[in-house]
């Protein structure tokens, strides 16, 4: 890897050769994969971009992969960034766009984390990967896995809803579902792992998958003509995600594609949020209830909050939890406006994002990309339960015209 120089313990500072199987630090720290900004900046320019494919590799300058590996087959990244302007002017902002990342090939934002970690596990020879997730790290590592040919043991807590969990049986992966909590999960997946030796696409034990991760960062910038927003928010469980965006965009930072960094916006869930509760309290997380329709951010004990926290912190970023019924509301505001199905976690983003416009914290003169994060049709139950169910009547005219006025419908 022409570009990586090694990885590097974010804890105690050791260096480690960035070979394809590496975990975390003999001190337990989680490493951060370092680069030679100085060599890429010689190379790379934004002109190499043109011609590329609209893949999350076409950055592979950014990313810890050797030269002569393909990547995986599904086709990952480069989803829609939208002007999201009707949305944007009813929350009173001056700009919004919404990056739709549940337009991924297993619908969700997981895809990058996966392929990059199937591309890895190729690269250490590995046939066998292995993952605890909350589901969508989950479908996604089956799903690219199945396509490159390896074979998966996926461990998941058994709320995890029943359209990743269809995901994953069709995607043939061996699926366990874990009758307790994500941390009771992760912890089986660990004994299991160390037992059998399977590659390890765990959330923040392996420090390539937030390089995946980072491209949704790296994107952004491009479709925005690297003209940096204000603001970028998303939702944060383990904190692999908001710590690969800020990667990213450091990384372009770096390597001077833009001149300035967006604050973070972290949106969790009221009812789940150890790292931003830690942010607030500006003292350590510590473990907190799984209380949370959110299911993918329903993180109790976050796996990268180090990283996490300093991504929060660095970026003078703004932390905002939010309560279910205002996910809820998220999800069909985004579906109204924006024509955007996202699940829970997926459009809790947008939901902190309207809070803080409600608040008036965020307005008229702010710029933001509010990022999606997975698809609506992963969990239909909690959409139906957000948006309602439909007029249900027999075929019958008469009918229509009655259940239309008890409606109250107007029809146009
Ligand atoms: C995993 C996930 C997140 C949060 O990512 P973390 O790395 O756990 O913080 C947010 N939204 C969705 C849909 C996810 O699947
Ligand atoms: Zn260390």
């Amino acid at each position: 890897m022409k570009y990586v120089k090694y990885g590097q313990c974010i804890k105690c500072g050791k260096t480690h050769e960035a070979t394809a199987n590496l975990t975390t630090c003999d001190c337990d720290g989680i490493l951060d994969i370092i680069y030679d900004y100085e060599a890429i900046k010689a190379d790379f320019t934004k002109k190499d971009l043109h011609h590329r494919p609209r893949t999350m590799w076409r950055y592979k300058e950014l990313l810890p992969v050797e030269d002569t590996t393909t990547p995986p087959p599904l086709r990952v990244g480069w989803s829609p960034l939208y002007e999201a302007d009707r949305l944007g002017a009813q929350l009173g902002l001056g700009k919004l766009w919404v990056k739709d990342d549940g337009q991924n090939p297993t619908a969700s934002l997981k895809d990058r984390a996966s392929a990059m970690a199937v591309a890895k596990a190729t690269e250490a020879g590995a046939k066998v990967i292995a993952c605890s997730s909350t589901g969508n790290a989950a479908s996604s590592l089956a799903g690219n896995a199945a396509a490159a040919g390896l074979k998966t043991y996926i461990f998941v807590p058994s709320r995890a809803p029943k359209g990743k969990v269809a995901q994953l049986m069709t995607f043939g992966a061996t699926v366990i579902s874990v009758q307790g909590s994500y941390e009771d999960t992760f912890e089986l997946s660990k004994a299991a792992i160390d037992k059998w030796g399977w590659y390890n696409r765990n959330a923040a034990i392996n420090p390539y998958l937030s390089e995946g991760k980072k491209t949704v960062g790296l994107e952004i910038m491009e479709q925005l003509g690297w003209e940096v927003p204000d603001y970028i928010a998303i939702s944060v469980g383990d904190g692999c995600t908001i710590a690969g965006l800020w990667k990213g965009l450091k990384d372009l930072y770096a390597i001077g594609f833009i001149d300035k960094l967006p604050r973070l916006i972290s949106a969790q869930a009221e009812g789940c949020c150890p790292l931003n509760r830690a942010i607030e309290s500006g003292e350590d997380w510590y473990p907190m209830e799984e209380n949370t329709i959110a299911d993918s951010i329903a993180v109790g004990v976050p796996r990268n909050a180090e990283k996490a926290l300093m991504a929060i912190r660095e970026s003078n970023g703004i932390v905002v939890n939010v309560t279910d019924a205002e996910i809820m509301a998220a999800q069909k505001l985004l579906g109204q406006t924006c024509g955007v199905f996202g699940e829970p976690a997926g459009v809790t983003g947008a939901a902190g994002v309207k809070k803080l416009c409600d608040a008036g914290i965020l307005g008229e003169n702010d710029t933001v990309v509010s990022v999606v994060t997975g698809n609506g049709l992963k969990d239909v139950a909690n959409a139906i339960a957000a948006c309602g169910e439909p007029i249900s009547i027999p075929s019958d005219m008469e009918q229509l015209l009655s259940a239309f006025a008890e409606h109250n419908i107007v029809v146009d």
